[in-house]
């Protein structure tokens, strides 16, 4: 699949790693069926997994790395993990990525992140890249795991594993990935959950991460996801964020949108927000 679009100088490709059945009730247990009335017939019957590239200046950024070939969600998915095909598709190898951008260190984002052997030896999955890691997770998930919680085992091995490794960089708010894409901190669904804003000119691309996985919650900004670890920063930040970008009428990626995830808020007949989904060659 791999399609790309344009923002200013900058080449944007929304990368499908795989999809599966989306369970609503899952995803959102306090959420009855009356609430999701509105949205049933129009929205996705599949969750989706991306990851997007960016190609700026010479630089390729990859942000976020799917499931991966190691780990998969409940239920599985509907095919194998394709992240490396995508990419080759575009004619990215591996050692072509010059940074590796995660949004945060859930397992559907940072599967393809480290290559482990039998042997235990872990290398990067992308040879010659900095890995940039919020350093708000690194710590909530190194603390949960002191305390002997029990964490998901990607987040171990993919997540946490960056930081023996020297290709690792924690980043901050603010922090810039390359000149004309910088972090944005947004903690509410994981700590150190990070947007990327990529401004290149006059144009602007955000990738949402997991401010929302439903395209109903562009309108339903108070509806708490299962895995959101802070729900209330979650809801202030989502409303927030996805306020500035409707006014602002800018791209955006939305990985567990249907890919390729691509689009734009905008209003319905109803006053609802929406997804426009980007109309791209897919
Ligand atoms: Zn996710």
């Amino acid at each position: 699949m791999a399609v790309g679009v344009k923002v200013g100088e900058a080449e944007v490709f929304a990368l499908f790693d795989g999809r599966h059945p989306f369970n609503l009730e899952w995803h959102y247990p306090s959420i009855g069926d009356e609430q999701w009335e509105p949205y049933t017939e129009t929205g996705p019957k599949d969750l989706n997994f991306g990851a997007f590239l960016v190609k700026l200046d010479g630089k390729t950024i990859l942000i976020d790395t799917g499931w991966g070939p190691q780990f998969a969600p409940p239920g599985g998915l509907e095919s194998p993990p394709q992240l490396l095909d995508e990419l080759a598709a575009i004619g990215v190898a591996p050692e072509d990525v010059d940074v590796v951008a995660l949004t945060h260190i859930h397992p559907d984002h940072i599967g393809w992140n480290l290559i482990v052997g039998d042997d235990g030896s872990v290398a990067p999955r992308f040879p010659n890249a900095r890995y940039l890691v919020p350093e708000d997770d690194i710590d909530h998930y190194r603390r949960r795991v002191d305390a002997g919680e029990r964490i998901h085992p990607s987040i171990i091995e993919q997540g946490l594993g960056l930081t023996a490794l020297d290709v690792t960089e924690l980043v901050r708010d603010g922090a810039e990935v390359v000149p004309g894409l910088r972090a944005v901190h947004a903690p509410g669904h994981t700590p150190g959950h990070t947007l990327y804003v990529l401004d290149s000119a006059g144009e602007r691309f955000v990738v949402l991460a997991d401010i929302a996985h439903h395209p109903a919650v562009l309108h339903e900004t108070d509806w708490v996801q299962s895995f959101d670890w802070e729900p209330e920063q979650a809801r202030e930040n989502r409303e927030r964020l996805l306020k500035e970008y409707e006014e602002s009428g800018c791209l955006l990626a939305a990985g567990h949108f249907p890919y390729p995830s691509l689009g734009r808020i905008g209003r319905d007949g109803d006053g609802r927000r929406v997804w426009i989904e980007e109309d791209v060659d897919a």
